[in-house]
């Protein structure tokens, strides 16, 4: 009899230690899934660090920011890059030395190239460029090019309202469902309060 009890108490420890090892488990699993989280979110953060010279010659003014568009209450509307304004026919500038991954025409973007960068820790990101003028576009995809190197002209082509180069920092290719705010990367603190 006391032979059986002691065998079930065994049993029940048995099962309690293996519990708390699951439990235990479940919880190393958890942090380090976290821990990759916060990896993701610092390399997006710290995606290049310093500044990208302004991708648009003779630049005039932001014409729209990223994020939520201010005062269009009805469609709601999330600005993936930041409009920037040159002059009539100004040239648009690769920001950073570079392996161009798209050139050609996408809907709403109209003429449009996008770039892929390796920054200084060897992450990878993307630069991308649009609305730019029918037949200006100087680069092709796979072409490795410079910084400030010519890739079209400034212009109004796809889903735009008037002449202004739509800049996008991105971290997967093809896509804008992961971009970033380039103003940090474009401005100073100060230029950016006066915005
Ligand atoms: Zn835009």
């Amino acid at each position: 009899m006391i032979k059986k009890m002691s065998l079930i108490i065994g049993i029940i420890i048995f099962i309690l230690i293996l519990c708390a090892t699951q439990i235990l488990n479940a919880g190393t699993i958890l942090e380090s899934k976290n821990s990759n989280k916060n990896e993701i979110i610092e390399i997006g953060e710290t995606i290049y660090k310093g500044k990208f010279p302004i991708p648009i010659e003779n630049f005039i003014a932001v014409t729209s920011k990223f994020g939520i568009r201010e005062g269009n209450e009805i469609v709601s509307s999330f600005h993936r890059g930041v409009d920037l304004c040159g002059s009539s026919g100004s040239k648009v500038l690769a920001v950073k030395e570079g392996k161009v991954t798209y050139s050609g025409w996408q809907n709403g973007y109209g003429n449009c190239v996008e770039i892929k960068h390796t920054d200084e820790q060897g992450n990878t990101f993307y630069t991308f460029y649009a609305h730019m003028r029918d037949n200006s576009l100087q680069v092709i995809k796979d072409q490795q090019i410079v910084v400030g190197q010519i890739l079209g002209i400034q212009g109004s082509t796809g889903n735009s309202t008037g002449e202004h180069l739509h800049f996008e920092i991105r971290k997967k290719s093809g896509t804008n469902e992961d971009t970033i705010d380039p103003a940090p990367y474009l401005f100073t603190e100060k230029e950016m309060e006066t915005e």
